[in-house]
């Protein structure tokens, strides 16, 4: 199913997303988690695409093997960074092949090991959208960021980036993660103002443990809010409080993007059923 006829349902949903594995040893038990998190039913799991090299090789396959054996309806990230066209139609010919219906199309991160730039077929997300929209027939969705790309010098040319997107075919966006709803709520504001009309996906990431602060603020240039800073230096020292405060913060934020209308909402569940199951079941009677 294309994911641009689930958004125009206006029902609450939750999705969830994995990442492949970075070698083959890991595949089995990589596997096992997203079927564990498939069968929680959710209308779609996305499955990212390593932009450096590493998970890419494994991203289709699972894509595929999730959709085949597991009936979930998937959506397969790909990236401009390191693939040039022949990448390109090898991975979207494959993935059309496979009967998966959704791409979420991409920049990609540069980091160390990414090709160099000459070697991409494109620069922009917007371009890899043309070039899709173009040649196949996918339901095309692409990143957001509440708090604007880092690479941004100011919000406006953020969100005249996300006109881009939609003016080349994007169906459908999908955020970074945020801490803080009024930052989401600020945001949709601008791009309706700005014309950008296509549906969003608020994306929720649960932190589960004090690692993942430091790494999900360094990479994604998130805001923590103060009230959540209070959470985790109150339970970060003890892993199973941590996790259970964790899960209840993301139940909340969801719990309130639903009531202020924002019906879709996308769990980075980074390949932990455990925390997949435990927020679905905390919106049990929301869900329905
Ligand atoms: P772009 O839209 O190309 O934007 C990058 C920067 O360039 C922005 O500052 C933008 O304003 C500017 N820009 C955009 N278009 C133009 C243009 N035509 N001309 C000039 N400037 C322009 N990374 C991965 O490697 N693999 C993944 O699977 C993955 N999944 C993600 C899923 C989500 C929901 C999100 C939010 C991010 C994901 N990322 C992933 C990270 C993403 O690749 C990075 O944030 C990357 O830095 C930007 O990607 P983009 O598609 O937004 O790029």
């Amino acid at each position: 199913m294309k994911i641009s006829q689930l958004l125009v349902q206006k029902k609450p949903m939750l999705s969830f997303e994995v990442f492949p594995p970075k070698s083959t040893s890991r595949y089995s038990s990589t596997i096992e988690a997203a079927q564990e998190i498939a069968l929680l039913k959710p209308p779609f799991m996305s499955v990212t695409y390593g932009a450096g090299g590493g998970t890419r090789t494994y991203s289709a396959s699972l894509a595929a093997d999730l959709q085949r054996k597991m009936g979930v309806t998937t959506l397969a990230h790909i990236t401009c960074v390191g693939s040039d066209l022949s990448v390109l139609d090898t991975q979207l010919s494959l993935l059309q092949k496979s009967g998966i219906q959704n791409i979420m199309a991409l920049r990609g991160d540069i980091t160390e090991n990414s090709p160099a730039q000459d070697q991409w077929a494109f620069t922009h997300a917007n371009e890899l959208m043309m070039y899709i929209r173009s040649k196949y027939d996918f339901c095309i969705g692409g990143a957001c960021y509440p708090e604007m790309h880092p690479e941004s010098q100011t919000q406006k040319q953020d969100i005249e980036s996300l006109r881009r997107k939609q003016d080349s075919g994007c169906d459908f966006l999908t955020t970074q993660m945020f801490f803080d709803n009024n930052i989401l709520y600020n945001f949709l504001y601008k791009i309706r103002e700005a014309g950008v009309t296509i549906p969003i996906i608020a994306g929720i990431m649960p932190i589960t443990n004090t690692a993942q602060i430091k790494r999900t603020v360094s990479l994604s240039g998130t805001q923590l809010p103060r009230r959540f800073i209070q959470i985790a230096d109150y339970f970060g020292s003890s892993p199973k409080a941590m996790r259970q405060a964790g899960i209840a913060y993301a139940t909340e934020q969801i719990i309130d993007l639903f009531a202020n209308g924002v019906f879709a909402v996308h769990v980075y569940s980074m390949n932990q059923p455990d925390v997949a199951r435990r927020i679905q079941a905390n919106l049990s009677d929301i869900l329905c």
